[in-house]
């Protein structure tokens, strides 16, 4: 008989047959992970692994903490301080995740498989190609520098997405140092080799040129003194300010700092060449200009990779610049394949698209009209399924769904007010004007990791009570709510021992204290205790003995 306890699994029905039936594991479903980013990673570190056969394929067998990468350019953090190995990571786990270093160069979604191609090995082939079936596919692959198919870019600047970018960028400012100092150049010479070069005014191109000045006027100028006085760093930006994402605020000081380190911010210029030793730009007033340079960092944004452009071809996507997926992490049209972080983007469902569902779920009295109250009894679902309609009310200063109908309506109000459909799209026409779309950080690829792991981690539960996209469209509440994103806030790192943060709620904090905060958020967000001591320690030995300049 069975156990009351509960800790008997099977044969508890106690008849015979139960019993004679040997009981049978049920056969785990195949869960491939491409990438092991921010998004991948998180994802695997929550996921409940038992439930699921897991494989996870990335060309690079380690994750690295990207928000530190500026750091290593200019030594304040050596390189194995931001990366753990991956294998570590599913270690810990328990060790029945399964890795291989490889590259997915073709997903098929109609056979679900995905084609990959190892560049440490070969098969019987020769090639290093093997296939991977699966039942759901996350893809978490990042994206590429974008380089607008500006010509020279590829040959001549350096990126700065990986550790390895940084190594090199931090080998070649070194070089251009060594260089300068050679005896046989003349001064036009010397100071090309010292014209750093940032072309985008992004957060990562600002945060690298401030840890550039930081680096060269702490601890360079001692070493070169000859040639300090050499030495130019030119912020490229096409726009007509940098940090263009953060608040104005943060942008004017932004500004006048560099303005006051001496970085040359040159706002309204495009480059539209880069050659080797001389980079062009254009402005509609000046038009092509020159100039030398011993460096440049290529730093304008990211675009879609070569393999997800195929893929979104194959899915009726082509028209699109980035992978969509809906709310719940899932591309559409496509069974079992979800993208999460840079490579891919929600495409919020519009209201106007469901307004008239909307509207018949809304009217449970089958009135033909709505009262505030019968709205007031589905905003939740709306909210939850909708966000822009909360942001609109937000944004309009609205305290509610009565000031909409009351606004739909016209002031002469009274309390009984109803509105038809027409007045109903009315009073929602505009709301679809607050969709955002979110910003390729690692804040928003992991908790899109998180989230996503928690989905499957109650999936089977789910697929016993089937989802459907909430009871606004009438198929019963939704299992799962949709992802929505909590911005924590944002740094920009400014030299100097000064950053700017702009924290929720638009709480804006600059200076020296935002500095220490940003080392104690970036402290407790490392991956392990291990990078956590590597990372501080390194911060330490900065502090007490300069940064490190052989390479
Ligand atoms: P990634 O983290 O880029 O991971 C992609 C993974 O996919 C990698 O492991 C890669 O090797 C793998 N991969 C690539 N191609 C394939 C393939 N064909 N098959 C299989 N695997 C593949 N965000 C912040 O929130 N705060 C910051 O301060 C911040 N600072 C940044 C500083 C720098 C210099 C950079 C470059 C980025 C910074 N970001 C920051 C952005 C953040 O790093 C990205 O948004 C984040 O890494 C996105 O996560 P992801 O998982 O989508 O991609
Ligand atoms: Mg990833
Ligand atoms: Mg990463
Ligand atoms: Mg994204
Ligand atoms: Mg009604």
């Amino acid at each position: 008989a069975a156990s009351s306890g509960g800790l008997v699994a099977y044969a508890d029905s106690g008849s015979d047959a139960a019993a004679v039936e040997k009981p049978q594991l049920p056969l785990r479903k195949k869960v491939v992970v491409l990438g092991t980013g921010w998004g991948g990673t998180t994802f695997l570190r929550n996921l409940d692994s038992k439930l699921y056969d897991v494989q996870v394929i990335s060309p690079r067998n380690y994750f690295a903490f990207t928000p530190l990468l500026p750091s290593v350019t200019s030594g304040t953090v050596e390189p194995r301080s931001i990366v753990e190995p991956i294998r570590r990571i599913l270690e810990k786990k328990g060790g029945e995740i399964k890795f291989w270093e490889a590259e997915c160069f073709k997903i098929d979604p109609k056979n679900k498989k995905i084609h990959c191609r190892s560049n440490i090995g070969t098969n019987l082939d020769g090639n290093g190609e093997f296939l991977v079936d699966y039942d759901y596919l996350v893809v978490a692959v990042g994206a590429r520098t974008n380089t607008f198919n500006t010509p020279g870019v590829v040959e001549n600047c350096h990126f700065l997405k990986e550790v390895e970018d940084a190594q090199k960028i931090r080998r070649s400012v070194m070089d251009c140092f060594e260089r300068a100092s050679l005896p046989f150049l003349d001064e036009e010479e010397r100071k090309k080799n010292l014209h750093f070069v940032v072309v985008g005014g992004g957060p990562t191109g600002v945060e690298f040129a401030a840890s550039l000045h930081d680096f060269v006027t702490e601890d360079l100028s001692k070493l070169y003194p000859s040639i300090q006085h050499l030495v130019k760093i030119s912020l490229i930006e096409a726009a007509d300010h940098i940090l263009t994402m953060f608040d104005k605020r943060i942008t004017n000081f932004a500004e006048d700092k560099f303005g006051r380190d001496g970085i040359d911010v040159k706002t309204g210029f495009k480059v539209v060449k880069v050659a080797k030793d001389a980079i062009t730009m254009q402005n509609p007033a000046t038009g092509d200009i020159s100039v030398p340079y011993g460096m440049a960092v290529w730093s304008t944004g990211i675009g879609t990779r070569p393999f997800i452009v195929e893929f979104m071809k194959q899915i009726g996507q082509a028209n699109r610049r980035v992978l969509a997926t809906d709310e719940w992490l899932r591309v559409r049209e496509c069974d079992g394949v979800y993208a999460i972080g840079d490579c891919a983007t929600i495409n919020q469902r519009k209201v106007m698209e469901d307004i008239s569902e909307i509207f018949r779920v809304a009217d449970k009295d089958k009135s033909g009209t709505l009262t505030v109250k019968e709205i007031q009894d589905v905003l939740d679902d709306i909210y939850v399924r909708y966000p822009q309609v909360q942001l609109y009310l937000k944004s309009k200063q609205m305290n509610g769904i009565a000031d909409l109908v009351r606004s739909a309506k016209g002031d002469a109000e009274k309390e009984s007010v109803e509105l038809n459909i027409e007045e109903f799209k009315k009073a929602l026409s505009l709301v679809d004007s607050q969709v955002k779309f979110l910003p390729a950080t690692a804040q928003v690829a992991s908790q899109q990791g998180q989230y996503l792991a928690r989905c499957f981690n109650k999936m089977k539960d789910a697929e016993e009570n089937p989802e459907g996209p909430i009871r606004i469209r009438g198929e019963g509440r939704h299992r799962f709510r949709p992802f929505r994103y909590r911005h924590l806030g944002q740094f920009a790192p400014l030299g100097g021992e000064q950053t700017a943060a702009q924290l929720p709620g638009d709480w804006i904090s600059i200076g020296h204290s935002t500095q220490w905060l940003w080392y104690s958020v970036y402290a407790t967000k490392q991956i392990s205790w291990r990078t956590r001591m590597l990372v501080v320690s390194d911060w330490t030995r900065r502090f007490i003995f300069g940064r490190d300049s052989s390479c």
